[in-house]
């Protein structure tokens, strides 16, 4: 599933944004480490260019996120995790544990999530799913523990 990233300052251009250094950087990073947090993100992008702020970190990552550049995932009780797969209404395996998040493809073909059994009128765009479990070294820990 991954492939080489564009060009991120042909990306930035394309999606109408002014091509910047923390601009690139941000979307290198999240290309790098999909579902990586916010936090993670500033600390990454600062081992690449010296002093930046989290400000410009995060105002980096809502921008790209607003043009389309980057999803914004939200997993109950964690913080905002960032990826570069966006537009496929891919789904969420969330481990209980540790946090550890995996990609897993919509469960029935494409977006089949979006037929929500009654609309009540609303014009639908994305489904989130998030299937919570226990990932295979958390199961392993605990087998270990018990
Ligand atoms: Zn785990
Ligand atoms: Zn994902």
């Amino acid at each position: 599933m991954t492939t080489q990233m564009e060009d991120p300052g042909a990306l930035l251009r394309t999606a109408g944004l002014r091509v910047t250094s923390p601009r690139l950087a941000v979307l290198a990073v999240v290309d790098s480490r999909p579902h990586i947090a916010a936090e993670d993100v500033a600390v990454l992008v600062r081992e690449r260019l010296g002093a930046v702020s989290t400000q410009t970190v995060y105002d980096a990552l809502r921008v790209c996120t607003d043009v389309g550049l980057m999803r914004r995932i939200e997993p109950a009780g964690s913080p905002a995790r960032y990826e570069r797969r966006t537009g496929d209404n891919h789904h969420h395996l969330v481990c209980r544990q540790c946090g550890r998040i995996e990609d897993v493809e919509c469960a029935v073909g494409h977006a089949p999530c979006l037929q929500a059994d009654h609309d009540h009128g609303f014009l639908i765009d994305e489904a989130e799913v998030n299937y919570w479990g226990t990932c295979p070294e958390c199961q392993a820990g605990r087998a270990r523990l018990g």
